[in-house]
């Protein structure tokens, strides 16, 4: 395993971090529940292969995550482990609450100090209305001696994230990032340049890039799985610190871990050919559509960009069920079919479209192709 530190202040951490959120559910239950004794299994075998960062969330597996590291946890003997940890600051509650979830989290996970805590989900009006909660409460509860550093996720615009990070407020961060959606790239760079550690959420696109299909191998020769190009293009983007990665089997956490362990991930050569192979699938897809919304609402419904994003992924990287996946969730949308086939072909989103893309007609390909 490799490893590297967390920003300028921050610990030596493992380039894969387990992000316990995935964890094995007990039997015929759901999302709130976990299998404690499979859980712990899993995340021990991470640790065996290196890995000693957890990211957890106070509500993750509706706050069952945080025990199960501290049922991970009870009795490892082995390197020290870091933990970052959420805290819900969208909930419209007072400080006392976010102190007692946070004294609960210490209690489940049986760490103290726990290493990070994070504002979950920022953005900047929540930044706004409750940055200054957050600051009140992680300075108690570092005077307390109940974490050692404070950051932020954010799905925000990558203006709203440097805006965050020029506050000097903040000692890492938690972006959305892989090759699919690269438009943080440059944020993550000015982040760590500023002395940030930043990790990395959705590396495989939540499972999405974990294909092996030949355009996405394609992408970065000698790779020999979808999900190698796609951690190996995260861990090679520069600022990275660390790729989260959802564990939730032995499997899955050796096959990271070989990735984690290469001493480079994507030398500049690769990261060059990547990015040319990238641009020019990119640039075939685009000719069908961009996506840019513009030729939304249709009166009928239909999701004409997710339509044609769903038709270019299937057509020019092979994600078919990935794709068929979506198509039908369009299909099936709670307010009502937002697919292609909702399409009444009434020519009012044509005039529309800086493309040109002949709307109707290139629908009614994506549903031949997806449904
Ligand atoms: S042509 Fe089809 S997609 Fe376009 S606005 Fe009319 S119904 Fe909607
Ligand atoms: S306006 Fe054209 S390019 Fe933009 S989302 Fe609609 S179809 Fe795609």
């Amino acid at each position: 395993m490799e490893y590297s530190q967390y920003g300028k202040v921050g610990p030596m951490v493992s380039r894969l971090g387990f992000g316990v959120m995935r964890l094995p559910p007990t039997k015929g239950g759901g999302w709130g529940t976990v299998h404690f004794p499979k859980s712990s299994r899993i995340i021990r075998h991470a640790l065996d292969a290196g890995v000693n960062f957890l990211d957890s969330h106070h509500d993750y597996h509706e706050g069952l995550s945080e025990e199960a590291i501290g049922k991970a946890l009870k009795g490892w003997k082995g390197r020290r482990v870091y933990i970052q940890t959420k805290t819900p600051m969208y909930r419209p509650e007072p400080l006392s609450y976010f102190k007692k979830r946070l004294e609960e989290a210490l209690e489940k996970t049986g760490v103290c100090p726990i290493d990070y805590l994070f504002f979950h989900s920022l953005r900047k009006k929540s930044f706004e209305e409750r940055g200054d909660l957050f600051f009140k409460l992680t300075d108690w509860a570092a005077n307390r001696g109940y974490i050692r550093f404070r950051g932020f996720s954010s799905h925000d615009s990558p203006e709203n994230v440097r805006a965050f990070i020029d506050t000097g407020e903040f000692d890492a961060m938690l972006l959305s990032y892989n090759w699919q959606k690269p438009t943080m790239q440059e944020t993550i760079a000015y982040g760590a340049d500023r002395g940030m550690g930043v990790s990395v959420m959705n590396p495989l696109g939540g499972g999405s890039l974990a294909v092996d299909t030949p355009p996405i191998l394609r992408l970065l020769p000698g790779a020999e799985t979808g999900a190698e190009v796609a951690l190996r293009y995260v861990l090679g983007t520069p600022g990275v610190t660390v790729a989260l990665s959802g564990l939730n089997n032995h499997q899955h956490v050796d096959e990271n871990a070989a990735i984690a362990s290469m001493r480079n991930p994507m030398t500049a050569r690769q990261w060059r050919t990547f990015q040319h192979r990238l641009e020019s699938i990119q640039q075939k897809a685009d000719a069908v559509c961009t996506h840019c919304g513009y030729c939304m609402p249709c009166p009928e419904g239909v999701d004409i960009p997710q339509n044609f994003l769903l038709f270019n992924r299937a057509t020019f990287f092979g994600m078919n069920e990935f794709a068929r996946s979506g198509f039908r969730k369009l299909r099936e949308h709670k307010d009502g079919d937002k697919s292609a086939f909702a399409c009444e072909k009434c020519g009012a989103c044509v005039s529309k479209c800086p493309n040109e893309v002949d709307i109707p007609e290139q629908l009614e390909e994506v549903a031949d192709l997806l449904a």
